[in-house]
């Protein structure tokens, strides 16, 4: 794509954790350049620069620095937004937007669970934006839509159940997860509750990874998703460590499966992003270690440039058929490189 038909992106919440990280991630970007970012009324009217405390090890891209934050409502000057709000404010913004004409990929969990909002994995299910002709239709929306990803903690194990999903059926996920503190935002956790210890609540999560992967795994009939069927139980833990989410996933198949085809339905799988070549997309889409002691957030959260889900301690399990460990950068892959990924995703469908 040439730089002038590049395409014009505004960014909601530009000045949080993920708003930051999408920033990082569009630098020299080929299909994209950022021309708008917009966040609360603390920000609103300064340079971006003077409104937001930049809190990558990159330095801040020298282009947004001067940009005015704009508040966070149509209009905006771009083509296409990229949210990543609080959920409550979230709702009304990202449908005002869609409403005001402009298609809106968003991180919040505001309408992931609405029917006729698609909820994208890319490698696993970009026919569901077929669900976009019904949710224009039924919501009056002309040429603006919503898109949405999924939770952090939910994409970084519905990536590996697909294949196996696909290869042995799934019937049945335990998964209990070790969770980054960027996940929760700035200033997020408290330092006095994280430092020395484990926090086993995080709000809502458990219920957003108990019912998002059922979603992401249906199949698209007619105007609708029928969730997959199977039953996932989650509990959800915040540990300190910066970025990287470890999960202990088990998994009870329909169909046997030895522990070499288990292996190599996770290393094998590949799906449109790798076919198409998209930008984000990682080559490895699920890395396996064969290391007992991996994987381990600081050692393999930048994989792929942070987009690969690395998968080790695959075993026989006593009660379900296998289990495994898995790492999944929660503020790349699981937040600003999945809303990017589905940007990227509309194009090549010529979406936007
Ligand atoms: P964050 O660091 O707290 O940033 C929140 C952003 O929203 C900031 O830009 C903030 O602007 C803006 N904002 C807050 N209140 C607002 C209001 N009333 N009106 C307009 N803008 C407002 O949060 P985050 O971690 O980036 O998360 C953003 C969204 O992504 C959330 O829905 C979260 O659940 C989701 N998500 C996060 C992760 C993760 O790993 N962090 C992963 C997946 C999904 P100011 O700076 O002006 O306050």
């Amino acid at each position: 794509m040439k730089n002038q038909s590049k395409k014009r992106v505004g960014i909601l919440g530009a000045t949080g954790m993920v708003g930051q990280r999408l920033i990082h991630m569009l630098q020299g970007h080929p299909y994209f350049e950022i021309t708008a970012l917009a966040a609360s009324d603390r920000s609103e009217g300064k340079r971006f620069a003077d409104a937001c405390t930049w809190r990558l090890p990159f330095e801040r891209p020298a282009a947004v620095a001067d940009i005015k934050v704009q508040p966070c409502a149509p209009p905006l000057d771009c083509d296409v937004v990229l949210a990543s709000l609080p959920s409550d404010i979230a709702i009304e913004a990202e449908a005002a937007f869609a409403a005001a004409g402009y298609p809106v990929i968003s991180n919040s969990g505001a309408y992931r669970m609405h029917p006729d909002v698609p909820l994208i994995i890319p490698e696993i299910n970009p026919d569901h934006l077929g669900l976009l002709e019904e949710q224009k239709r039924k919501r009056g929306y002309d040429r603006g839509f919503m898109i949405t990803n999924p939770n952090c903690t939910t994409i970084a194990f519905a990536i590996p159940l697909a294949p196996l999903h696909q290869r042995f059926g799934v019937e049945a996920v335990m998964v209990t997860s070790m969770q980054a503190i960027s996940g929760a935002g700035y200033p997020g956790v408290s330092s006095i509750d994280i430092t020395d210890n484990v926090v086993p609540f995080i709000g809502g999560e458990e219920e957003k990874v108990e019912s998002e992967p059922q979603k992401i795994l249906g199949r698209l009939v007619g105007a609708s998703i029928e969730h997959a069927p199977f039953k996932v139980s989650a509990q959800c833990n915040r540990v300190n460590v910066q970025d990287g989410h470890l999960e202990s996933v088990r998994v009870k198949l329909s169909r046997p499966a030895t522990l070499e085809e288990f292996t190599d339905a996770l290393v094998s799988f590949r799906g449109l992003p790798q076919e198409l070549k998209l930008p984000t997309a990682p080559e490895r889409v699920i890395i396996v270690r064969s290391e007992k002691d991996r994987p381990q957030p600081r050692l393999d959260r930048d994989a792929e440039n942070g987009m690969a889900t690395v998968v080790g301690r695959i075993a026989k399990d006593t009660i379900f058929d296998f289990k495994f460990t898995l790492l999944s950068h929660n503020t790349v892959r699981g937040a600003a490189g999945a809303a990017l990924l589905n940007a990227e995703l509309l194009v090549a469908k010529n979406l936007l």
